[in-house]
């Protein structure tokens, strides 16, 4: 999945579901300031934190992410968007 693909899914999902952002790119210094990795899907700008009207998850928004090729990760405060075959751990090559 390119930047693009990733921008407009995540975009696409966000307008359908009342989404908002909170949270995109990040340095590899900022990301592990904030719990993350260097490598990790913020890193590469291929991951992103969403806020909804209704709360902080919205599995209602799963079946159109994963259409759109997207992996979704429910967690505290936030759903966060990935794309599906992004690997885990800390990521040097992709695709
Ligand atoms: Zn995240």
């Amino acid at each position: 999945m390119t930047l693009s693909q990733f921008c407009d899914a995540v975009a696409a999902v966000g307008k359908a579901h009342g989404g908002s952002v909170t949270s995109w790119g990040r340095s590899p210094q900022h990301s592990i300031r904030v719990g993350g990795f260097v490598g990790d899907p913020h890193t590469w700008w291929l991951g992103v934190d969403m806020v909804y009207d209704t709360g902080a998850n919205r599995p209602e928004a799963d079946q159109m992410a994963h259409s759109l090729g997207l992996k979704v990760l429910h967690e505290k405060g936030h759903d966060h968007y990935q794309p599906a075959d992004f690997p885990a751990g800390p990521v040097t090559k992709y695709p």
